[in-house]
């Protein structure tokens, strides 16, 4: 599980966290929505460590991501990320790239490498595109390839911060598709979504950020459909 405890984080004099609490349970969903600039992008780049923090706690399966006697490189491997676009090495293969890590950081055989990507690859539905470079791919195929790469470290977390938003409305659909095929897998998930229809459908739960707090949190239901208090009400207003 992901505990959060009153994590503080600053760039500079400006405080973008303040004292953050949440906890994401073995297998469950939580969706993080909320304007820009709220702070969501700067918490999941603590939650893995990319990101140093002021004070409190991340503890990522008992372990302290931000200790200084942590293997964050180890714990890493655990938690895959998804950003908005992936800038994939354009003169290797679909699956050359996602055979990178498995082979660079897990040390795996070519043969080994070669069989965790082609199983990720399959699992996307881009079990036909392995031989084509990325160039060649539509965005929506792109963020497939993306997830893809992340699923071959075999992590046990997965975060996603705004997957979708780069994409053409047209493309969206196909990647919110292996994003729920995921959760319908029970992968334990973290996502950052625009995407409000998708967090209501997919979520356990749904964290409204703002003012870098979780202002509100609890089931779709209660934040979405039934939201109590008259910012998140207002936001939600404001993106639909
Ligand atoms: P969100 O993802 O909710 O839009 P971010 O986490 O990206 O918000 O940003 C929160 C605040 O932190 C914003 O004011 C942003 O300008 C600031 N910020 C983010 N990253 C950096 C950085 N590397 N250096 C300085 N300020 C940053
Ligand atoms: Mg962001």
């Amino acid at each position: 599980m992901i505990e959060i405890n009153k994590v503080h984080k600053s760039f500079g004099d400006l405080e973008v966290i303040k004292g953050v609490d949440l906890t994401v349970d073995k297998g469950e969903v939580v969706s993080i929505i909320g304007g820009s600039g709220s702070g969501k992008s700067t918490l999941l780049m603590c939650i893995n460590g990319l990101e140093k923090i002021q004070s409190g706690s991340i503890r990522v399966d008992g372990t302290e991501v931000h200790d200084k006697g942590t293997d964050i490189n180890k714990l890493r491997q655990k938690i895959g990320i998804v950003f908005q676009q992936w800038n994939a090495f354009p003169h290797l293969t679909v699956l050359e790239n996602v055979m990178l890590a498995p082979r660079k950081v897990l040390g795996k055989s070519r043969a080994e490498a070669e069989e965790v990507a082609v199983n990720q690859l399959n699992h996307v539905g881009l079990g036909d595109k392995i031989k084509v470079f990325p160039g060649t791919l539509s965005g929506g195929q792109q963020q497939r390839m993306a997830i893809a790469r992340a699923l071959a470290m075999s992590p046990d977390y997965m975060l996603f911060d705004e997957a979708t938003s780069a994409l053409d409305p047209q493309l969206v659909g196909e990647v919110l598709d292996t994003v729920r095929m995921l959760a319908d897998d029970g992968m334990t998930m973290v996502l950052v979504t625009h995407e409000i229809h998708f967090a209501r459908d997919v979520s356990d739960r749904v964290a409204f950020f703002r003012n870098g707090l979780v202002h509100e949190i609890g089931t779709p239901d209660q934040v979405i459909n039934n939201p109590q208090k008259p910012e998140t009400i207002a936001f939600l207003k404001s993106v639909s």
